[in-house]
């Protein structure tokens, strides 16, 4: 389906269309929304021509989905959860920078070609900064990407945050830590905690309604649960309930819609950003996968770190759900697509419920068929790249979520500090570095022991070597990008790839080389995360997260080759769904 930009910024501000707010009253920042001023040079910004070739770097790529499995309850219900995810795009926008709808607004009435990049721009990106290219922005005068996004108010900075946290009690500590507060100043300027409900309210309120509707028409129980719980918890604050409802999903549609990952917030990676992902269950590819989630005890009891670090007795329920995107939003939908996600990330919740797996199969072909496999050809050497299988890619997406839940989450001695919290902004770096690095572990573990197919043995170093190149391209700040940089130079280091004099790279896998230098680092980054030491993880995320040269220049022959960085999918099946404010 072909989007109009009016229909699209419609969506994106659909809550504020909503509430009757006029465009007048949107186009223009008030006081307390301007532009963050930068230092250093100002960056230039790009013309039309160069606008398009950065946008082209998310290649458009229509997904449809298969609905005829679904009940006529659930069929009626699918339109109502795709419009309250839609909601979660105007919640996510607003959450990046306060500015950013009233600029929305302005570029829409943009009609040039010019302004109409700018608008394509800024819907891939969410904002007016490239993602991809280290948050660059492409407006004049947005200044740089606020980095505490919009979660705390404009006028502080992060050591003041800092400051206030520590004078705080207990109870006020976990409200203005959580997950689920803005923080706000009072009319006497003071610092505190707003709960999303009050911060948010329109909206959320709005998008309980939908999803309460949504419950009333479906035939699933497990859905109208969810869907019940997640709408008193936009009301309520108050998420447990419904995390656990979303845990035990047990049908056709799978929908994930809410406050959930923190990397929008780089001061703390405390505060959540809305998103939405409304999927379909794979059925014949979930049964497939389901006793990985058996093996997982095994693994713990077997990584490579001393034995008081690992946990004896990993949560009880680790469902994996292999499904079909039909929709995503917010957080869900800027810049580089989400492949999978392990999920809840409220550490009480996931003590009782353990965690649920996600992957997301039609994005990940898109992604193997446009992304990886050209890039496989460039920088891999011929023997390697011809091993490259979608079936290893897919596979270590899983285990790199599935890792996620493993090795220490709390600080050794200390056992009420969480590493995230520990860890701080040098977190998601490493934990991704941790997932993807102890994944490959986990592979070859399953691979020794027999319950992965001998087939893949071949297959998962290359293919991995592949995917690096794949996330480096994701731009410096990205938390993935930067952990891949890590992982990368550790096995540069131990001589497990080298680089051939025709620039590409070989695996070295005879001996054991890169089997050892992958347990070696899964060993390093896990007792690093138990230690919980914030200076060393910082220190680390410093200096070896640089591209080498030799790195450098691959990564230059892709783009000379115009190979796109990641997608953008155009939801063409939910675009036809139909529904109360769908285009
Ligand atoms: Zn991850």
């Amino acid at each position: 389906m072909k989007t109009s930009k009016g229909v699209k910024v419609a969506v994106l501000l659909g809550a504020a269309a909503l509430v009757g707010a006029s465009a007048s009253s949107w186009s223009s920042p008030t006081p307390t929304q301007k532009p963050i001023s930068s230092p250093g040079p100002t960056p230039k910004i790009p013309d039309r021509a160069e606008l398009e070739r950065l946008s082209a770097h998310l290649a458009p790529v229509d997904l449809r989905v298969k609905l005829d499995g679904l009940s006529a309850g659930d069929r009626a219900a699918l339109p109502l959860i795709v419009d309250a995810a839609r909601l979660m795009d105007t919640l996510f926008i607003r959450q990046v920078w306060a500015g950013n709808e009233a600029l929305l607004l302005s570029l829409a009435t943009d009609a040039t070609p010019l302004g109409h990049a700018r608008l394509h721009a800024f819907v891939q990106n969410k904002g007016p900064w490239l993602r991809l290219e280290g948050d660059v922005p492409f407006l004049p005068g947005v200044g740089q990407k606020p980095e505490g996004g919009a979660f705390y108010p404009a006028d502080t900075t992060k050591d003041e945050i800092a400051k206030w946290l520590g004078t705080l009690g207990p109870a006020e500590q976990v409200a203005a830590r959580g997950f689920f507060t803005t923080v706000r100043r009072s009319p006497e300027g003071r610092l505190q905690a707003v709960p999303y409900s009050v911060e948010y309210g329109p909206e959320l309120g709005r998008a309980a309604g939908l999803l309460r509707q949504a419950a009333a028409l479906s035939s699933d129980p497990s859905l109208r649960a969810y869907l019940e719980g997640r709408a008193g918890a936009f009301l309520g604050n108050d998420y447990r309930e419904s995390d656990r409802a979303w845990m035990r999903l047990d049908g056709a549609i799978e929908p994930t819609i809410g406050p959930y990952e923190v990397y929008e917030d780089g001061w703390f990676n405390a505060k959540a950003a809305f998103e939405a992902f409304v999927t379909i269950r794979d059925d014949a590819a979930t049964r497939s996968l389901a006793h990985l989630g058996g093996a997982l005890q095994d693994i713990e009891d077997h990584l490579p770190i001393a034995p008081g670090l690992r946990n004896p007795k990993l949560g009880a329920l680790s469902p994996i759900r292999v499904v079909n995107s039909l929709f995503g939003a917010g957080d869900a939908n800027r810049g580089v697509q989400t492949a999978a996600f392990n999920l809840p990330n409220d550490d009480t919740t996931t003590r009782l419920t353990g965690t649920k797996r996600t992957l997301l199969k039609n994005i990940q072909e898109a992604k193997f068929e446009k992304i990886l496999l050209p890039i496989a050809r460039r920088v891999l050497s011929p023997a390697d790249r011809q091993h490259v299988s979608f079936e290893a890619f897919f596979t270590h997406i899983l285990m790199h979520e599935l890792m996620h839940g493993l090795g220490p989450h709390q600080v050794t001695g200390r056992p009420t500090v969480s590493v995230r919290a520990a860890l701080e902004d040098a977190y998601s770096v490493i934990e991704e570095a941790k997932a993807d690095i102890s994944g490959l572990f986990a592979l070859r573990y399953l691979l020794d022991h027999g319950v992965l197919e001998p087939a893949l043995a071949s297959a998962i170093y290359p293919t991995f070597v592949a995917t690096f190149f794949r996330a480096l391209r994701f731009g410096s700040t990205e938390a993935h990008a930067r952990g891949v940089a890590l992982q990368l130079n550790a096995l540069l280091d131990a001589g497990a790839i080298t680089e051939r004099a025709d620039g590409t790279f070989e695996v070295h896998a005879a001996g054991g080389t890169i089997t050892s230098a992958v347990s070696a680092l899964t060993a390093e980054l896990m007792t690093l995360e138990a230690s919980g030491d914030h200076a060393a993880a910082v220190r680390m995320v410093r200096e070896r997260t640089v591209i080498r040269p030799a790195i450098a220049r691959a990564l230059q022959r892709l783009s000379e080759a115009k190979v796109p960085v990641d997608i953008e999918p155009r939801f063409v099946t939910a675009a036809a769904l139909g529904g109360a404010s769908s285009p």
